[in-house]
């Protein structure tokens, strides 16, 4: 790993650097003077011209020089990154789940282009993704086009208004993180007060109270004395605050109390809220996450969370295939895989059932039904045992009727 990590390092720097954009640039400056020149008087041609021979040669040197070493680098970083990666082939396309929908995946990474803030490659991947649907659908079999253009045309009506959003959002996150201006996210929290106040989220406060340190540490200027700070402060609370009270009024408090330890606030129970390093990338964690769940969207890019469940399996999926070649089986269960695979906690979603009854896992179609005395088994399993009329549960003593149970959702 060190050898790819040095390698790539080269291979940057030497990009960095640009030398060779800034040949050729030299190179097309030399003709365009020559060719005004001649213009000019025409007259001058050959002399130009001859001039031009020795300059234009070296500085062509200069170009393929530099093209050589990047040539080089470049090979140099293949060759490691080959080697750190040898014999570990890709799972082979067998069962490729995802060829058949890919308005889905197109629609994946477009809406992680457009969360990522890459608005202009989002933009060029729509409409190159649109083009080569366009000419695909001629002549085509014409199994589930349909969909799929639907689909992404949809989509692409959508873009538009989300992209909207997004920029807001990276606009204002911007603000924030940048210019250390916490203003256009209060102004945005407060318009969406109701919403967020419904999710329980404490954002609007959260804002205010960094806000409320900000000036009390002096603001823009941190150098600002001391004094003026405080002052600064007490006025935004007086300002804004009561607003606050009757959900965060020990917070308020906590703020207003620790007037009374400045200037020695570091030894006060209060330091961690004005000394808090993680402040600001927290509210910025905060704001992000609420303004994606405001869009029905999760914090988290969905692509790249299962990208990288991907990659967690991979391993596994890798041995699975060796084994079931060598014993000659087959992957029979199309939407499940064959195998656990362990993910962090924060990558799990979906509980799942699985019926104590037929030990099979519930869905859509056969979902988990509560009786009355609380006992879940999957629909399948009850119709089964109930045959419509009254009947026992099979865990407890209690008997029930099929149409008093219901259905639980995971
Ligand atoms: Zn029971």
């Amino acid at each position: 790993m060190d050898l790819v990590q040095k390698e790539h390092e080269r291979l940057w720097k030497r990009l960095q650097s640009s030398k060779g954009i800034s040949d050729v640039q030299a190179t097309i400056d030399l003709l365009q003077e020559a060719r005004d020149t001649i213009a000019a008087d025409p007259t001058k041609a050959s002399i130009t011209l001859a001039k031009l021979q020795n300059p234009v040669k070296a500085s062509f040197d200069a170009t393929n020089e530099s093209l050589k070493e990047t040539h080089s680098s470049l090979n140099k970083y293949t060759k490691a990154l080959d080697k750190l990666f040898k014999d570990r082939p890709l799972p082979s396309i067998e069962y490729d789940a995802l060829s058949s929908s890919p308005a889905l995946v197109n629609r994946a990474i477009a809406m992680h282009l457009l969360r990522e803030g890459q608005f202009s490659v989002a933009a060029t991947f729509l409409s190159e993704v649109s083009e080569k649907m366009a000419s695909a659908q001629p002549g085509n079999d014409g199994q589930g086009r349909p969909e799929d253009a639907d689909a992404l045309s949809l989509e692409q009506i959508q873009s538009g208004e989300i992209r909207k959003q997004f920029a807001n959002m990276y606009e204002i996150l911007h603000e924030l993180k940048e210019e250390s201006n916490l203003l256009p996210a209060i102004q945005w929290a407060r318009e969406h007060r109701e919403a967020l106040e419904a999710r329980g989220s404490n954002l609007e406060f959260e804002l205010c109270r960094l806000q409320f340190v900000w000036l009390f540490h002096g603001g823009k200027d941190r150098q600002g004395s001391f004094v003026s700070g405080r002052q600064a402060a007490l006025e935004y609370a007086r300002r804004e605050f009561h607003v606050f009270l009757p959900r965060y009024q020990r917070e308020v408090q906590q703020l207003i109390g620790a007037m009374a330890f400045c200037p020695n606030l570091e030894d006060s129970p209060y330091r961690a809220i004005f000394n808090n390093p993680t402040a600001w990338t927290d509210v910025a964690h905060s704001f992000t996450r609420e303004f994606c769940s405001l869009l029905g969207l999760s914090a988290d890019s969905p692509l790249y969370i299962a990208a990288t469940a991907g990659a967690i399996a991979l391993p596994t999926l890798l041995k699975l295939q060796t084994i079931m070649k060598a014993k000659r089986t087959e992957w029979t269960s199309q939407n499940e895989l064959p195998v656990e695979i362990p993910l962090p906690p924060s990558y799990l979603f979906h509980s799942i059932f699985v019926c104590p009854v037929s030990k099979e896992q519930t869905t859509d179609q056969n979902p988990p039904m509560m009786m009355p005395c609380g006992h879940v088994i999957a629909q399948e399993s009850l119709t089964r045992l109930s045959k419509g009329s009254k009947f026992k549960c099979p865990y407890c003593p209690n008997e029930s009727h099929p149409r008093d149970a219901r259905k639980v959702f995971l």
